[in-house]
């Protein structure tokens, strides 16, 4: 930067070269807008040279004035042009840095975690036991890996029952070993009779398997609640009102079922269970829950076949029974309108949020 400190001629074309060229540098030189403030002070305020040849042009002769207004005029356009660059330089970094110190880290570990949230499965499933404890059942749970005896052979199911073939059973290594994943609740209702004998009045929900492909019906892992009252005189009326209060309880507004003749190897007589629907009271043809014909499946239901009995050591001269069993993924589906089956596997809790925590 050239010094300059001896006051400068207005018609002196060098020395204003030579003090423009300084305060332009020093403008350049500004590290912050407080600086070049400063700088700017000292280069065009009052006491500076530049101020000081400008006020010298009123000294001049008449004639060298009009030269002398043009020679400061651009020496001070130059100097402001300067002072303003840098200005717009150091205002523009300033507002980045202000940017970049108050940016939000999206990615910062923040306590604020979403609530999560108890699966509408979970929570369904300790609905429908609450409705039989209060009735005086008691509620029972069992092995998912389970012996294939008791999954079938002890349940009448023969050696060439369709159900052990390997499009349904998962068989578990070694081939041989005599178990199985169980495929429905009903080895539990096994086991409470041959460890308690009867009477007994048992609910057991549980997860069970089957090789299914999961698509919007189906889930190779899915749950179900099996009903088992065995006790003298028990008869296919007592099945029904039991159906028919879980229907209540469950769907609301004096829900009824209708049974429908069946087969299961485990029940004789035995019955489909449809429940009236509940969306439309069958009064739509076009209701799309039950299609229109007023009648959802449900479940399926009997009186327990009297090889089961024997097979669980209880007399069935003495004592009749009945059974139940109903897939807990389906009353969801009608109670809640889920219409695929991936939403309740999938494990979203955006999901399960919809039905509360339930606790
Ligand atoms: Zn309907």
């Amino acid at each position: 930067m050239p010094f300059v400190s001896e006051p400068v001629s207005p018609l002196d074309p060098a020395a204003l070269q030579a003090v423009s060229d300084a305060a332009v540098a020093a403008a350049a030189a500004a590290v912050s807008l407080a600086d070049l403030a400063a700088r700017r002070r000292q280069w065009t305020g009052d006491q500076s040279l530049i101020a000081q040849a400008n006020r010298a042009i009123k000294d001049l002769p008449g004639p060298d004035r009009a030269q002398a207004g043009k020679n400061m005029g651009a020496v001070k356009r130059r100097v402001n042009e300067a002072f303003e660059t840098r200005r717009g330089e150091l205002e523009e970094a300033a507002a980045s840095d202000k940017l970049s110190q108050e940016k939000v880290d999206v990615t910062w570990p923040t306590d604020r975690r979403p609530p999560g949230a108890r699966h509408p499965l979970e929570l369904l499933q300790e609905k429908i036991a609450d409705v039989f404890t209060a009735m005086g059942w008691t509620i029972a749970e069992g092995p998912e890996l389970e012996a294939e005896w008791l999954n079938f052979d002890a349940l009448n199911f023969g050696p060439d029952h369709p159900a052990r073939q390997m499009q349904d059973t998962f068989f578990v290594d070694p081939p041989g070993s005599g178990l199985v994943l169980r495929t429905h609740t009903s080895p539990v209702q096994a086991r409470v009779l041959l460890s308690q004998g009867a009477p007994c009045y048992v609910a057991v929900p549980g997860k069970v398997f089957r090789t299914d492909e999961l698509d919007a019906t189906h889930t190779p892992v899915f749950h179900q609640v099996e009903g088992l009252a065995v006790d003298k005189r028990l008869t296919m009326a007592d099945l029904r009102g039991t159906l028919d209060h879980l229907a209540d309880a469950m769907f609301g507004g004096g829900a009824t079922t209708r049974l429908r003749p069946s087969f299961f190897p485990f029940t004789e007589p035995s019955a489909e269970m449809d429940l009236a629907c509940f969306a439309c009271g069958g009064r739509d043809p076009e209701c799309r829950t039950c299609g229109g014909s007023g009648w959802i499946e449900w479940g399926g239901c009997g009186m327990v076949d009297p090889n089961v009995l024997v097979a669980c050591g209880v007399d069935p001269t003495e004592y009749q029974g009945f059974a139940f069993g109903m897939g807990i993924e389906r009353t969801l589906m009608f109670r809640a309108g889920v219409q695929d089956m991936h939403d309740m596997v999938e494990g979203d809790a955006r999901f399960s949020r919809n039905y509360g925590v339930g606790i």
